[in-house]
């Protein structure tokens, strides 16, 4: 029998994690020809996270759980779930009961039986979502799109079912700076994309603050492009020309009418916009040397404080 792992990143969800785990133990008990195991991610919570799923792991032997020495993030916890998790299938769900476990049979069946090696679940819509923040991410998805070959899909959560092999292809992805988003389909496959309502958290808070996502949307457009650096450099290319006419066009000036090179406001106008300019793209190229700098350091993705769980004793 097939062995599925699913892994459930958690940061700070004592509130709905025995919910999660009573929604998804009814489904997971009528999959066909599969055990099924789950690998809790406990990332650095701060509440009674990882006591809870210790509670979860001493009744029932297919919990496992890793727990971080701080929070590192929910990519990093992604990556050491497929990393520990021992699989032959594994499914990755967050634990706010944002991603339906009744879909789980559906994603199982288009790996299974349809000859997908990954099956994903996307959001039609974003309701119940601020305004605000929907048009944003809307913008952001259209402007990656636009400047990355990696195709960043629109509403793609991160609830997605796959193969081993198409985990070990995520896991040999090692960068530092992880978009996973860019990374799942970056490394290729057939991915089948199941589609879903969006559905409100069951409990417990958002992690994402408006000025968090920004900072991600940010991180993933400089990981799966380097349009930003190429608009700089024509950006730069295209003032040099106009300076270059302007000069042209003030010499021709004077020679014709004499004293006519007068004018300073204007000048300083255009030095605060070229000097602007100049900043935002020497930004741009910081953006692309910090995230280098932080490659070239080789840290770990991720520091384990305790594992345990699976019918063993803690490691
Ligand atoms: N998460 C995590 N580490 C973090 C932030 C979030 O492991 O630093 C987990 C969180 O516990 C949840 C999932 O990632 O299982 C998605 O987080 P959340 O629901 O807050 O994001 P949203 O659904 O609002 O995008
Ligand atoms: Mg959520």
């Amino acid at each position: 029998m097939a062995l599925l792992s699913i892994v459930v990143p958690c940061y700070n969800e004592e509130a709905a994690l025995g919910r999660f785990y009573e929604a998804v133990r009814p489904v997971a008990a009528g999959l066909p020809d599969v055990r099924v195991e789950y690998l809790f991610v406990d990332d650095g919570s701060t509440d009674g996270t990882l006591a809870a799923v210790k509670k979860l792991g001493s009744a029932d032997p297919a919990v496992r759980w890793l727990s971080f020495s701080r929070n590192f993030g929910k990519e990093a916890a992604l990556y050491a779930g497929l990393e520990h998790a021992k699989g032959d299938l594994v499914a990755v769900m967050d634990a706010d009961l944002q991603d339906p476990p009744a879909l789980l049979p559906e994603l199982l069946r288009a790996v299974r039986e349809e000859g997908y090696d990954c099956a994903a679940v996307r959001r039609v819509d974003r309701k119940g979502e601020p305004p605000i923040r929907s048009f944003c991410a809307r913008q952001f998805y259209k402007l990656i799109n636009k400047m990355s070959d990696t195709e960043i899909v629109d509403g793609a959560r991160d609830f997605r079912l796959m193969t081993r092999k198409m985990a070990e292809a995520v896991l040999a992805v090692k960068e530092y700076n992880r978009f996973s988003k860019g990374i799942f389909s970056w490394v290729g496959f057939r991915t089948k994309w199941v589609e879903t309502e969006n559905i409100p958290r069951s409990a417990g808070e958002t992690k994402w603050s408006f000025f968090k996502l920004v900072l991600y949307a940010l991180d993933g457009i400089v990981a799966f492009s380097t349009a930003p650096l190429a608009i700089a450099s024509v950006l730069g290319l295209v003032l040099c020309v106009v300076a270059g006419l302007a000069i042209v066009f003030i010499i021709v000036r004077e020679l014709i009418w004499q004293g006519s090179a007068y004018g300073w406001p204007s000048l300083v106008c255009i030095i605060l916009l070229i000097a602007g300019i100049q900043l935002f793209c020497m930004g741009i190229l910081g953006q692309y040397l910090a995230k280098t700098y932080l490659e070239t350091k080789k840290r770990p993705i991720y520091i384990l404080r305790e594992q345990g769980g699976g019918g063993h004793d803690e490691e």
